[in-house]
C-alpha cells in the first residue's frame, strides 16, 4: 500500500483496459479500474483510499436502500492538446454536491477529499481518459446512506464513492421530447434542485410513456397549472426564440446546470442575448407560429447539447429548422470543447489541469 496525502492507494493486479474499445465507448459499458471510497461515521469523515472497483456488500437494512440517501454528481475529464487531463469545472461539482447533500441531510463533502481524491483518482488511472475527439471520462461521484438499521431518520453513517468511465460524445442525432403535463419531477420547496436518486425514480415512468409515444425525453413543466417549462430528463431546457437565447432561471425546481450556466457564461461572452427566464407553453406556440423559434436543446454534462427536431404539445408535433453548423447550439458546443481542450485560453478558470 502507498500513501499519497492521507490517501492509501491499492493497486489493481489485473487491469482492464486492454479490454476497451476507445473507438467504441457505449456510454457506461466500461468502468476504469480504480475507485475512492471514503466512510463517514462518528460524526466524521476517515482516511479515504483508493482501491480496485469492485462490488460493495449492503445489509438489507442499509438505510440508502429504504429511504433514497443519495445523492451524485457528474462530471467530466477531458485529455488536453498537450496531453494532460482537465478536470472541467471540478469547484463548481463541488459546491453542488453540497448543495445537493444538505437538501437530503447528508453530511459535508470536504474539498479535500472530494478534489484531492478526484485527482489522485484520475492520476492514478491517467490512462483511461481518451484521446479521441470528443470523448472524454465521466466522473461519477456520489454518497448514500451506508448505516443499517431499520428506522426512518436520517443516516449516521454515509459512504462516499467516486468511480470513472471512458465515454464518447454523445452522436448529436436530434431528440424528440414531449411537453410534460399530466405529471411533474419536482415541486416548489421540493427536491428538484438536488441531484438526489429520487428524482429519477420519479421520473422513469412519465419518460417511458413518453417513449411509447414516440418521444425521446419530456419536457417538464412546473406548478399546479402546469404552464411553464422546466427542463428536460437530465438536461436543462434552452430555446432561441427571436434570436435570443432563452432558459428558465434557478429555482428549487430546477437543476443549476454546470452546462447550463457554461453555456450562457460563452453565449454573453460572444455577443448572443441571453434571457433567464420562464418560458410558458402558449410562448412556444406562438413562437412556433411566428416562426421565430430557431432551436431548442437540452444542455448537460453527458451529451454536451442535444439538439431538439419536434417539440410535442398536446398532441400536436411542432418542427424545428434543421440545425447547422452556425446554429447557436453549435457555436456554443464548440467553443466550450476549444476551452476544454485547451485549444484556446481558459479566461473563466473553468479548468482543473492534472
Ligand atoms: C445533471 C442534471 C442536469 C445537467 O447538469 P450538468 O451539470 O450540466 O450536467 C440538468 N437537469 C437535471 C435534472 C440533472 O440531473
Amino acid at each position: 500500500m502507498e500513501m499519497l496525502t492521507g490517501i492509501s492507494i491499492k493497486k489493481t493486479t489485473y487491469s482492464k483496459l486492454k479490454e476497451v474499445d476507445f473507438d467504441n465507448l457505449e456510454f457506461g459499458k466500461y468502468i476504469a479500474d480504480h475507485m475512492l471510497v471514503c466512510d463517514y461515521y462518528e460524526g466524521e469523515w476517515h482516511q479515504p483510499k483508493i482501491v480496485p472497483f469492485a462490488n460493495l456488500s449492503l445489509r438489507p437494512d442499509t438505510l440508502a436502500l429504504h429511504y433514497g440517501q443519495t445523492v451524485f454528481e457528474g462530471m467530466k475529464a477531458f485529455r488536453m492538446e498537450d496531453g494532460k487531463v482537465n478536470i472541467f469545472r471540478l469547484d463548481k461539482h463541488h459546491d453542488r454536491f453540497n448543495r445537493s447533500l444538505h437538501r437530503m441531510c447528508m453530511p459535508y463533502m470536504p474539498e479535500e477529499i472530494f478534489s484531492e481524491g478526484l485527482k489522485q483518482l484520475i492520476t492514478l488511472d491517467n490512462e483511461w481518459v481518451p484521446n479521441q475527439e470528443g470523448s472524454s471520462l465521466y466522473i461519477r461521484p456520489f454518497m448514500y446512506a451506508s448505516e443499517a438499521r431499520l428506522g426512518v431518520k436520517p443516516a449516521d453513517e454515509y459512504r462516499f464513492i467516486i468511480f470513472t468511465s471512458p465515454v464518447q460524445s454523445v452522436f448529436a442525432k436530434p431528440i424528440k421530447v414531449k411537453v410534460e403535463t399530466e405529471y411533474i419531477r419536482a415541486a416548489k420547496g421540493g427536491t428538484g434542485f438536488a441531484k438526489c436518486g429520487g428524482n429519477y425514480g420519479g421520473s422513469f415512468l412519465p419518460t417511458q410513456r413518453a417513449k411509447q409515444q414516440g418521444y425521446d425525453q419530456v419536457l417538464w413543466t412546473v406548478g399546479k397549472d402546469k404552464k411553464f417549462i422546466e427542463e428536460s430528463g437530465m438536461m436543462n431546457a434552452m430555446f432561441v426564440i427571436n434570436n435570443t437565447l432563452i432558459t428558465a432561471p434557478l429555482s428549487d425546481s430546477i437543476l443549476d446546470g454546470v452546462t447550463r450556466d457554461s453555456l450562457l457564461t460563452l453565449a454573453q461572452d460572444i455577443g448572443i442575448t441571453v434571457e433567464e427566464r420562464a418560458v410558458s407553453i402558449d410562448e412556444l406556440k406562438s413562437a412556433f407560429f411566428d416562426e421565430q423559434i430557431t432551436e431548442a436543446f437540452g444542455a448537460g454534462t453527458a451529451a454536451v447539447v442535444a439538439p431538439i427536431e419536434l417539440i410535442g404539445i398536446d398532441d400536436t408535433g411542432y418542427k424545428l429548422p434543421p440545425y447547422t453548423e452556425k446554429s447557436v447550439l453549435n457555436i456554443l458546443k464548440h467553443r466550450l470543447h476549444l476551452i476544454r481542450t485547451g485549444l484556446v485560453a481558459d479566461r473563466y478558470k473553468w479548468n482543473t489541469v492534472i
